[in-house]
């Protein structure tokens, strides 16, 4: 039995998990995020060890969320991550002695669906991850599409709203800025502005302490009948049927898989963004249309994806 180790490596913490062939996870470890690259490094080396005293692994892979290079041998550039023009697979290998893979994140999570969960059998799938931003990942016929410099597909920096609200990108009107955790808590603060006392549970949690609304508390909010978070999701469906009609038009694949933080409250919204994304869809009654899935895997796809391709690059 091959195993071998995914490591999701996300702005806040890094996780691990070793990895069997059909995707089962036989053990876990976790650790906080280390600012410093050497620091992350040393983090990384140590995970790997203490899951190999007990599993003989054969190869680690690493989500990482960031911008990597074409060879994927690179990390040019992680807005959450110390790591700059870092060589990081190379260099870990050598000290931990085993094969070691790289891929985007989303990338990973998107491969994960394909090889263990909700987009096996698909032919071109479109894996949209809704979390703090938008992480998307293609795959076409059993391949991950990651274009010609390795950065496609951005989706959530589509603009779909001109001059609209204004995105870390640098640029205004983001997919991302209106559908994503970090947007259900903008529009639910946008709307309890201008409706007084309604949202009698969310106002309670932001008189408590502003910051610390999220949008899983949104969804939770929502879920429990709160007028103003169901309002907000309302939004968040519009505009996630608004970006996937996009999204379809360019890529016309026959599955669109939900994910994310967000994605996990999907049953919450999954209906009302199918009706926007079929009214929005560029000849959308005379086409067959995408299915639209939520994820199978969870927040444990990058780890899966990471582990998968790790497997992949031994066993060639
Ligand atoms: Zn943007």
């Amino acid at each position: 039995m091959t195993l071998t180790i995914g490591i999701d490596i996300g702005g806040t913490s890094v996780r691990a998990g070793v990895v069997t062939a059909d995707g089962t996870v036989i053990d876990t470890a976790r650790a906080e995020t280390p600012r410093s690259a050497a620091a992350l490094e040393r983090c990384l080396d140590r995970v790997v060890q203490e899951l190999r005293v007990e599993h003989d692994v054969r190869a680690v892979g690493l989500a990482v969320a960031g911008f990597l290079d074409p060879s994927r041998q690179v990390v040019a550039f992680a807005p959450h991550l110390p790591w700059r023009e870092a060589k990081v697979p190379s260099e870990m290998a050598a000290r931990i002695g085993l094969p070691v893979v790289m891929e985007h994140d989303a990338n990973s999570a998107a491969w994960a669906e394909f090889v263990h969960g909700a987009a096996r059998q698909a032919h071109v799938t479109c894996v949209v991850a809704l979390g703090t931003g938008i992480g998307a990942g293609l795959l076409i016929d059993g391949a991950l599409y990651r274009g010609a410099f390795g950065v496609a597909p951005e989706l959530g920096h589509l603009q779909v709203v001109p001059d609209g609200r204004p995105c870390e990108c640098g640029k205004a009107g983001c997919w991302e800025r209106y559908c994503s955790g970090t947007a259900l808590v903008e529009t639910a603060i946008d709307l309890m502005g201008g409706s007084g006392s309604r949202g009698v549970q969310l106002a309670r949690e932001l008189a408590d302490d502003p910051g610390s609304l999220t949008g899983r508390k949104v969804a939770a909010a929502a879920e429990a009948g709160d007028p103003v978070a169901q309002e907000a999701v309302g939004e968040l469906a519009r505009w996630l049927g608004v970006g996937l009609a996009m999204v379809c038009d360019v890529f016309d694949p026959d599955l669109i898989v939900l994910s994310g933080g967000v994605g996990a409250s999907s049953r919450l919204f999954l209906d009302d963004a199918r009706e926007h994304y079929a009214r929005q869809l560029t000849g959308g009654k005379y086409r067959r249309k995408a299915r639209i899935r939520a994820t199978e895997l969870g927040e444990r796809a990058g780890m899966l994806g990471a582990a998968a391709l790790a497997r992949d690059a031994v066993s060639r």
